[in-house]
Parts: C-alpha cells; sequence; structure tokens
C-alpha cells in the first residue's frame, strides 16, 4: 500500500470531523460488518433531565428528591446529573454526603443525612432487600414502555420513590444508522439500561437487535461473542464503561464528546459526536484503500 493515499485518507477524515489514530486503521474500518452502537450519549444525547418523582405511600417527593439528589450529586453519570440539577431546582441546598460508593451499571449507594440510601435499578434495591411496592413497580414499566429511564430510591431498608429521566435521541441518530445499513453494516444497540426503554430508543432510530441490560464489564463478552460468530465488529460508545468494548472490537469509534478513557480506547474519534461520521469513516476507507489498489 502507498502510505502516501493512507495519509491523504487520515487528513479527508480530519476535514470531516474524524480523528484516526494511525493511517493503518482504514484497514480495519473497510472489513467491518457489524456495527455496536451504546445508547445513552451515542445514540442519545447523554443529557438527561429530570421529568417526575413518584413516591410510595406516605412519602414526600422532596424528601425524596433531596436525599437521591444530595447522593447522586456525588457521580458523574449523566442520569445522576439530571437527578442532582432537578432536586436543587426544586427543594434547593442539598445536604452533605457522609459517604459515597458508585456501583458501575447499576446506580449509587452511600449515607445521607444519617440515612443508608440506595439509588439505581431495582435489582440494586433487591441486593440491599428493599422491596418495590406495586405502586411504585407501576411507575417504573410505565416511564420504561416510554424509553424512559426510571431509577429507584430507597434508604433505611424502604423503597420511597421512583425518579423518572428521560434523555433525547440525537437529531442525527436515524439518518445515521440508515446511511450504516446502506453500507452493508448490522447496526446493534449495546446498552446498560433496561431492556423496555433501550426497545423504545432502538425503534426511533431503526435499530432492531437489541442487547440491553448489560453490566459494563459484560460489554466486551459481548463483543467477543460477535467475533466468534465471524463477524467483523466495529464499536462505538462514549463511556468509561465502554472503553473495553472498544478496545476489543475489531474498529473502535469513540464520540468525541464523551470521556477520555473512551476515546483512549479507540482507533477513531468522531469530534462532533455526530453518528454520521461513523458512516463518513466506513465510505472513506474503502475509498481510500480502493484508490491503492
Ligand atoms: P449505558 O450502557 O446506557 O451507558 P450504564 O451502564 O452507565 O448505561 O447504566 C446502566 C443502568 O444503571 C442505568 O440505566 C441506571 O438504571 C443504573 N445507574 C447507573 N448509574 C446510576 C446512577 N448514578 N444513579 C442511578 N442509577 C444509575
Ligand atoms: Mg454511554
Amino acid at each position: 500500500a502507498t502510505p502516501t493515499a493512507l495519509l491523504v485518507g487520515t487528513g479527508r477524515g480530519a476535514q470531516l470531523g474524524i480523528l484516526i489514530k494511525g493511517p493503518e486503521v482504514l484497514e480495519s474500518t473497510r472489513r467491518v460488518d457489524t456495527i455496536v452502537l451504546d445508547k445513552t450519549g451515542t445514540v442519545t444525547t447523554g443529557k438527561m433531565a429530570l421529568l417526575d418523582v413518584v413516591t410510595a405511600d406516605g412519602e414526600h417527593a422532596d424528601d425524596v428528591l433531596r436525599i437521591a439528589g444530595a447522593l447522586e450529586d456525588s457521580s458523574e453519570h449523566p442520569i445522576a446529573v439530571a437527578i442532582a440539577k432537578g432536586a436543587r431546582e426544586r427543594v434547593g441546598t442539598l445536604p452533605e454526603v457522609e459517604t459515597f460508593t458508585n456501583i458501575e451499571g447499576l446506580g449509587v449507594q452511600g449515607v445521607v443525612d444519617g440515612h443508608a440510601v440506595v439509588v439505581g435499578r431495582p435489582r440494586l434495591l433487591a441486593d440491599w432487600s428493599l422491596r418495590l411496592p406495586a405502586e411504585l413497580d407501576a411507575a417504573l414499566s410505565a416511564a420504561e414502555a416510554k424509553g424512559r429511564t426510571a431509577v429507584a430510591v430507597g434508604w433505611d431498608g424502604v423503597a420511597r420513590g421512583v425518579l423518572v429521566v428521560a434523555d433525547a435521541v440525537k437529531p442525527t441518530s436515524a439518518a445515521a444508522i440508515t446511511q450504516l445499513r446502506a453500507l452493508g453494516l448490522t447496526p446493534i444497540m449495546l446498552t446498560g439500561d433496561n431492556a423496555a426503554a433501550a426497545r423504545a430508543i432502538a425503534d426511533q432510530v431503526g435499530i432492531e437487535t437489541v442487547i440491553a441490560e448489560v453490566l459494563p464489564q459484560d460489554k466486551v463478552d459481548t463483543i467477543k461473542r460477535l467475533q466468534s460468530e465471524g463477524k467483523v465488529v466495529a464499536m462505538v460508545g462514549d463511556g468509561i464503561n465502554d472503553a473495553a468494548a472498544l478496545a476489543q472490537a475489531d474498529l473502535g469509534l469513540a464520540m468525541g464528546t464523551g470521556t477520555d478513557v473512551a476515546i483512549e480506547a479507540s482507533d477513531l474519534t468522531l469530534v462532533r459526536g455526530d453518528l454520521r461520521a461513523a458512516a463518513d469513516a466506513i465510505r472513506l476507507s474503502r475509498r481510500t484503500l480502493r484508490t491503492i489498489k
């Protein structure tokens, strides 16, 4: 291969908003047949907003917001940022957090105002022997059916409420999926979020296959499984939780709007965080390598 053509290719990439780690990356880009997409921050904006607070019978929404908001204020997860901001807008100053632990892919836990608090997926509350009453269970299912993310809040052994946050699909995601399909790629959504919310988002952008409720450490195994089936896999992601999968993929693409860890683990960076640049990258690599042969 003539290095000049490859270098021209990487230069053209930069003009398209695609940073390419090395000219050799173009070769793996060309062979890709499957593209795995993280949901939050990749297909969606990742900028969530607090939409709703549902309380268990006898609980007050402001208490749920104050305590959950205080705990989430220590986390950088998009869900946590939305909850802390929404809580502060509604109840004012949040109490101090005494201890805080992030449980990757499940939620957060800690001590606020002397209470042992947990916020996250119902599975995390179940791990702490907190049972969701019927009204909270119903609120969770209703929110998820609409593609929203709902997290449960509990403290001192009792489930107290559900917080509903929503994230918008990026305006360019559906067009990007259409372009990727036209290039012969099969899109797959991979997320730690619940299956119903993931399905609703996938439907909005035209993705048929959804792999949901995958813990961060298991995302890499999903990529390995696809590879063992003979697929040449590209992975697009933005989060710390995507880094191992991005490194394992035949081609890792990071959102330029994402975390440094994801960018470092990837072969390509889509500078503007626009998924259409993934299709541009594949088109560019095919064209560049055709010039060489
Ligand atoms: P994704 O793969 O979509 O980027 P994550 O793996 O980061 O999602 O999170 C998976 C799920 O874990 C979230 O949808 C949420 O239910 C729960 N979760 C993670 N972090 C938090 C948090 N800080 N507060 C509440 N829930 C959380
Ligand atoms: Mg993400």
